[in-house]
């Protein structure tokens, strides 16, 4: 083990930093510097918003979201088309359809996806949830926003199974060309899916 530089209460500090993701010891180091030098600015508002966060923080026991209340913020929004689910893995996808304002419906967050190698299996995901609310009445339509890796589509699969029973339609999203994307640059299976799924001009 490397000596310790600095305190006892510095050296925590940067081996809980390295444990986040993206920072490694060098750069957990690099960011409690920075921390450290804008104590007033930065770093006490920080330890502020992560006891508040630490705190507050609930998982919605409707769709698995994240937040500080339950129900979350999204399933509480009256704005939001309630006919539509869309099915994420985790609260990261949540997010970054949110952020692209690319629907504005209702989400349902799995924990995960199916995978044998992982030990991963339907028990572990939320998809007794998922199938009692694909059966109320309002929802029309399940939108699978599922990663394009083999465990993703393993559960899309075993998910369009489960509620094949029920009177509503799943869709999954399409595989393609990113926006900006030059076919030169892209992976066989991306090229292969999107000359499959190729539509009208
Ligand atoms: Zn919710």
């Amino acid at each position: 083990m490397a000596q310790a530089i600095a305190g006892p209460e510095i050296e925590r500090l940067i081996q809980l930093l390295a444990r986040l993701p993206g920072l490694g010891p060098r750069s957990a180091r690099r960011a409690a510097l920075h921390l450290i030098n804008r104590r007033e600015q930065l770093l006490s508002p920080l330890a502020d918003a992560m006891r508040v966060a630490a705190e507050r923080i609930v998982v919605c026991e409707s769709c698995g979201n994240i937040d500080t209340s339950d129900p979350c913020t999204i399933c509480r929004d009256m704005g939001r088309d309630r006919s539509i689910l869309v099915v994420v893995e985790g609260v990261s996808d949540l997010w970054a359809l949110e952020r692209a304002g690319a629907v504005r419906a209702g989400y349902h967050v799995l924990g995960g996806v199916l995978s044998p190698l992982d030990g991963v299996r339907p028990e572990h995901l939320a998809l007794d949830g998922l199938v009692a609310r694909a059966a109320l009445p309002e929802t029309r339509e399940l939108i699978l926003a599922l990663n394009a890796t083999v465990d993703g589509q393993t559960t899309a699969h075993y998910v369009t199974d489960l509620v094949a029973h029920l009177p509503v339609r799943v869709t999954k999203l399409a595989h393609g060309v990113p926006v900006g994307g030059e076919l030169d640059y892209l992976d066989e299976g991306t090229l292969t899916a999107a000359m499959r799924q190729r539509t009208a001009v």
